[in-house]
């Protein structure tokens, strides 16, 4: 074997810059600052809009259609920069209309175009659909019992990533570029494909892994980790939810490729035939101004008391809340088994706390998910029937998604957001809940298996797999004095202010023009 060679790291670009309050206009100001005149590119598996069909004239744009825009997230942030920046993005068609579109807004200085790839045979979408959800989602997760009978063909991955890098090399002329970036699982080998077509040098390419990254045993399962890896080891910058997703990332990097003198691997770079690539840890924020105005709107609060009505709450009643996609990762089961162990150990919470689980469907037409989806409904009948005291039940549970005009101010209105995941890349909806309790002492309940649970320290920290504990720290901390618990939230407040959405594209944009400069002086 041999010995690794020492390799000198970018100062630049391991310690994290002066704490400073990261907003909007201080992103697109430090992209410009960066990259002058040069442009965007975004790529990512699925669309920053929602597009609908207009009746033909019905709108003043005469049959173009009209667009909506998902609540929240992450890929409503970079949309938000991309109408600062103007430049292009890629992705996957997933509703009718034309194949592209230029997406403005009143109001932004620029406007960016969103092409829509639609994959056709050979390119087998649904084996790469498949080989992305049926094999890589359950094992970057850890639960490799949850890998599908048929997890889908690799060649199809190949193909649709391949399909991905020719459209941006073929649109890449469009502009001078100044970042190539591309996100998550579905597109590792989007560089290695660019890289083989390319004919000239390329501009940056960073990719930002959004889910877990595993321990070594779970990516054993993966018969082609390596060229995955390989992939991943084409971008120029990789950056990772946290400390640990970035360690063992180099960790199953060191391993896989042990022996090889091609590849020398240090904490945060990793040189690959002589070519650097940074790694870094980058944890994704929210925006919490946008939460904490919404929360406090008054039309939202209003149109939040209606929805609580609706579904038989009270206006005054005391309320834990859960906010996740339908999705076996967010440990549906576990909070169920913890709120049946909290009314089993207290009894005097039965009829004063409900849980109000918020949980739009998803992948609902996969037998996984269907399985799933079935016994978390039968576990809220089960813990309704065990627990109901005359009219009162203790979990609603709202299978749709709800816009964050009304989440919001139900953030604000709940006195504890309960995460369960047993794993989760980061998880936004801890850190939505904390921007809606200006002033106020909502507890975060927060899985200590999140992303988030690995900056928000001060959170009460809950272990999904041990319901009799996490039940008795939520009873205790539900009784904790208000003092604490504002206390509490102010430090963990602080903390998402800093590290916000901004912060999290403006240190990225940064550190990659970093390792173009160092590419420059190599
Ligand atoms: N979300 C929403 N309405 C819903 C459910 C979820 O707007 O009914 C949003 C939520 O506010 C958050 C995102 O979806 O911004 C979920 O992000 P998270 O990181 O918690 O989980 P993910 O779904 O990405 O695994």
């Amino acid at each position: 074997m041999t010995p690794p060679k020492p390799i000198k790291e970018n100062p630049a670009l391991s310690p994290r810059e002066p704490p400073r309050t990261w907003n909007a206009l201080s992103v697109s100001e430090r992209f410009r600052s960066l990259y002058g005149s040069r442009k965007l590119l975004v790529a990512t598996h699925r669309e920053p809009v929602i597009v609908q069909p207009s009746t033909k004239g019905a709108s003043p744009e005469g049959d173009s259609p009209k667009l909506r825009y998902p609540a929240g997230g992450v890929s409503q942030s970079l949309h938000r920069l991309l109408l600062q920046t103007g430049g292009d993005w890629v992705s996957l068609q997933s509703s009718p209309g034309p194949s592209s579109l230029d997406i403005s807004i009143p109001g932004n200085p620029a406007s960016y175009t969103l092409f829509r790839l639609s994959v056709e045979n050979p390119y087998r979408e649904e084996e790469y659909q498949r080989f992305s959800n049926d094999l890589l989602w359950p094992l970057f997760h850890e639960e490799p019992g949850r890998v599908g009978s048929r997890p889908g063909d690799f060649l199809g991955y190949e193909a649709v990533n391949r399909l991905f890098a020719d459209h941006i090399a073929r649109i890449t002329h469009r502009h001078e570029i100044g970042v190539l970036w591309i996100h998550d699982y579905q597109l590792t080998l989007v560089a290695k494909e660019l890289r083989a077509l390319a004919s000239g040098p390329l501009p940056p390419i960073a990719f930002f892994w959004h889910i877990p990254w595993p321990r070594q045993e779970f990516l054993a399962h993966i018969p082609e980790r390596r060229t995955l890896l390989e992939g991943l080891l084409d971008y120029d910058f990789l950056g990772f939810q946290t400390a640990l997703y970035r360690e063992r990332f180099l960790e199953s990097v060191a391993r896989e490729f042990s022996g090889s003198s091609r590849i020398n691997v240090s904490p945060r770079l990793v040189v690959k035939d002589g070519r650097r690539i940074h790694v870094g840890d980058y944890p994704i924020g929210v925006d919490p101004g946008r939460f904490e105005t919404l929360s406090l709107d008054p039309k939202g609060q209003a149109e939040a008391r209606a929805f609580l009505r609706e579904h038989g709450i009270g206006p005054k009643e005391r309320l834990l809340i859960s906010v996740d996609r339908m999705d076996y990762t967010k440990g549906f089961l576990k909070r169920l088994q913890i709120l049946d162990s909290f009314f089993r150990s207290f009894p005097e919470w039965i009829g004063k706390l409900r849980l109000l689980q918020i949980a739009p469907l998803t992948r609902s037409d996969h037998p996984t998910y269907q399985g799933y989806q079935r016994k978390v409904r039968d576990a809220v009948r089960t813990t309704n029937d065990r627990w109901k005291a005359d009219d009162w039940f203790p979990v609603v549970s709202v299978e749709r998604t709800v816009d964050h005009r009304i989440l919001a101010p139900l953030y604000r209105m709940a006195s504890g957001a309960l995460v369960t995941s047993t794993n989760d890349g980061m998880n936004l909806v801890a850190k939505e809940y904390l921007a809606a309790q200006k002033d106020e002492g909502g507890i975060l309940f927060l899985s200590r298996f999140t992303g988030a649970a690995q900056g928000l320290r001060e959170a009460v920290l809950i272990d999904p797999y041990d319901p009799q504990t996490a039940a008795a720290i939520i009873h205790r901390a539900l009784a904790e004095p208000l003092s604490i618990r504002t206390g509490r939230n102010k430090i963990l407040r602080e903390q998402i202010s800093r590290n916000n959405i901004f912060q999290w594209m403006g240190s990225i944009l940064t550190g990659v023009h970093a390792t173009e400069q160092e590419k420059q002086e190599e």
